[in-house]
């Protein structure tokens, strides 16, 4: 077994140990020390990085028989004496998330009955899963009954129990282990079994700020954030508000309003632009019709226009069958990749749908429709091969 200084010491970041064994397993070298203060990753925390004999530490194991395993760059030889020293930075902002956790479940227990499932720690926040919804209020309470704890500054102690003195002790949840258990005990609020870091006192933990809760497995899943995560969220959601408000010259109070007032806007713009573009439709038709040149029976117009999107091209191109019956109208748009819009009169011949299912055989892209009408997509040419392509189709 190895001595887990962290149990009892969890501000310690720097530690002598002499090297049991090292172990190549699947090419990566584990270092067994006869005590350390680096964490392993268990119970929903991370391991600790730092350096072991100035080695980097890139990951840190809990073994089936009580041992930890040093993922290591370096390779010590057994029986040497060598330095730890623990990325001190990523360690308390674990201890202040695992701690954080306690306070933020024993909230939930002690005023809904609510019990924790499980605990997650990510890298930008944390969550704890809960056994049944949680309405927002509750969450609110639950948020506001933690911080009173943090704010109290209560001692967080590290006590150590037989399972037979556990068993008559008020654990918030009951431990499955066998042997002696440590315990974590928020003064006068939560006590419970758990080998993990905390912090000392609970106003070590800062500030207790929850993310968002959503459903989850017939549950709640809570996302909190504490102490330096909590800052950095905040610090992303000022700039990000700053950013907007700028935008939008409001109060942060007033943003949604505002946002939602401009998406009123928006669509009410659209329909007046796609009024004028119906118009405007009709006199696009006329004067591509002016200029095109006959082939046949058929009056052929082929063009690629500008600023017009699907439901524009489609407008001009109804608008131009409806103006003359012998006309086939194939308009691109000039933009890459491109949409084509293909209509044809009742006295023209070209099939519509066969004429696009070529264009995308050569160009790529997608589209359907019917001899008299058809549109698509994707189409990677430049205007001027669209256009040889399609007059081409057209004449054979
Ligand atoms: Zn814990």
């Amino acid at each position: 077994m190895t001595n887990r200084l962290y149990y009892t010491e969890p501000y310690r970041t720097a530690f002598d140990a002499t090297v049991v064994a090292v172990d190549l397993v699947e090419g990566r070298t584990h270092v067994t020390l006869d005590q350390t203060a680096f964490y392993p990753t268990s119970g929903g925390q991370p391991f600790d990085t730092g350096t072991l004999g100035g080695a980097a530490v890139s990951d840190v194991l809990d073994r089936e028989d009580g041992t930890i395993a040093h993922v290591v760059s370096g390779s010590p030889r057994v029986g040497e004496i060598v330095r730890g020293a623990i990325d001190w930075a990523r360690r308390f902002d674990h201890m202040q998330q695992h701690t954080g956790q306690h306070v933020l479940s024993a909230a939930f227990d002690r005023l809904f009955g609510v019990r924790t499932e499980s605990f997650h720690m990510g890298t930008a926040s944390a969550t704890v899963d809960l056994a049944r919804e949680v309405s927002a209020q509750e969450v609110t309470k639950a948020e506001d009954q933690a911080n009173r704890i943090v704010w109290e500054d209560r001692p967080v102690a590290i006590r150590f129990a037989t399972p037979e003195e556990a068993a008559n002790m008020p654990l918030r949840k009951e431990s499955l282990r066998t042997g002696p258990l440590r315990l974590i005990d928020v003064e006068g609020f939560d006590l419970s079994a758990c080998g993990g870091t905390h912090v000392s006192r609970t106003g070590g933990i800062g500030v207790i700020a929850i993310g968002g809760s959503e459903k989850f497995r017939g549950g709640s899943r809570v996302e909190f954030l504490c102490g330096g995560r909590a800052l950095n969220r905040f610090r992303l959601w000022r700039d990000s508000l700053a950013a907007t408000q700028k935008c939008l010259s409001v109060a942060p109070e007033e943003m949604a309003l505002a946002v939602e007032r401009m998406q009123g806007e928006s669509k009410s713009q659209q329909r007046t632009l796609r009024g004028f573009q119906e118009k405007l439709a009709i006199h696009e038709a006329r004067a591509l019709i002016a200029k095109a040149v006959p082939s046949g029976d058929q009056v052929v117009v082929v063009d690629a226009l500008e600023g017009w999107d699907a439901q524009g091209l489609k407008a001009i191109a109804v608008a131009a069958v409806a103006e003359r019956p012998n006309v086939i109208v194939v308009l691109f748009s000039a933009t890459t990749p491109a949409l084509v819009v293909i209509a044809r009169g009742s006295a023209a011949t070209t099939d519509a749908g066969a004429l696009l299912r070529g264009l995308v055989a050569r160009f790529g892209g997608k589209g359907g429709g019917k001899p008299d009408l058809a549109q698509g997509g994707g189409l990677s040419a430049t205007t001027s091969e669209l256009v040889a392509e399609a007059k081409r189709l057209i004449a054979t």
